[in-house]
Parts: C-alpha cells; sequence; structure tokens
C-alpha cells in the first residue's frame, strides 16, 4: 500500500467506525415495548385466521344446508341442459355433461341398435372365377375384390378385353 493508498483506506474505516453510532440514534424501543407490539400482530393475526376459517364454516353449511331457490337465469341453463341431453339422444352420442345445474350422462335409447356397435362387414372374397380366398387387394378400376397378384391379373384380362 502507497502512503497515499493507506490513507485513503484508514479514512474509510473511520467513517465506518463513524457511521454506526447513527444506528443507536434510533429510538430504542423498551423490552416491554417490543414484546406488547409483538402480541398485538400475534393477536390481529390470529383474529383474521378466525375471520377466514369462520366464513369458510358458514359458506359451507350455507351451501350444504340452503339449496337456493332456482333463480331466472339457473331455469334457463337447466332448460339449456335439458334440450342439449335431449339433442344429445337424437344423435345417437353418448355425451357427459356437466354444469351448474348439475351432470347428466345421456346415452343412445338402444344401444345394440347403434352402427357403432356392429361387426365390421365380413371380408369379401376373391372375385376370380372358382376362388373363395379372401379379398387381399381391390382391383384399381373396377374395385372387384382380389386374393392374390395372380387373380389380380385374370381379372385385368378380363377387364382389358372387355
Ligand atoms: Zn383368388
Amino acid at each position: 500500500m502507497t502512503k497515499r493508498q493507506r490513507a485513503k483506506y484508514l479514512d474509510e474505516q473511520q467513517e465506518d467506525l463513524l457511521a454506526l453510532p447513527t444506528e443507536s440514534k434510533k429510538r430504542k424501543l423498551t423490552q416491554e415495548e417490543v414484546a406488547l407490539r409483538r402480541a398485538e400482530v400475534l393477536r390481529k393475526r390470529e383474529q383474521q385466521r378466525k375471520k377466514r376459517q369462520d366464513d369458510i364454516h358458514r359458506e359451507t353449511i350455507d351451501r350444504l344446508l340452503k339449496k337456493k331457490p332456482p333463480t331466472r337465469k339457473s331455469k334457463k341453463a337447466t332448460a339449456a341442459a335439458a334440450a342439449t341431453a335431449a339433442a344429445a339422444t337424437e344423435d345417437d352420442e353418448q355425451r357427459y355433461i356437466s354444469n351448474g345445474s348439475g351432470s347428466t350422462l345421456s346415452l343412445p335409447p338402444d344401444m345394440s341398435n347403434h352402427t357403432r356397435y356392429r361387426y365390421p362387414p365380413p371380408i369379401a372374397t376373391c372375385s376370380a372365377p372358382g376362388c373363395s380366398q379372401l379379398r387381399k387387394y381391390r382391383h384399381s378400376r373396377t374395385q372387384q375384390p382380389v386374393c392374390s397378384l395372380e387373380h389380380y391379373r385374370l381379372l385385368d384380362a378380363a377387364v382389358q378385353a372387355k
């Protein structure tokens, strides 16, 4: 450290030391005051907590006991939900609706009658004469089912001849 640096360093040290007493200039609360203030904060916090708990408690009881008579708006909502449910049944759709007026599950009147529940159509057999193999391909032009490339060509030749 040069002489100048040393002087500057000491100056800063001095300033730090001088700065400290200002902290203690703040009015010191007595231990009793601190305790009182802390107790007050705790009391208020506890009060708020209790109030919140009471509110939740009361709201829950209200919700469980008092079923509000349906307002015009909720009547409308119920009607809308019923209409949607009816439409869903007409569509033979399974539909689950959940809204403010409750939840409904709509099923088609006869589920077995619905195309969605039918077995897939049987696989066609080859259209080459005398062949009963199951279809693997379809002729590109006639859409006739064929079992193999061999029979595809056979069918193709017949088409070409026409
Ligand atoms: Zn065939």
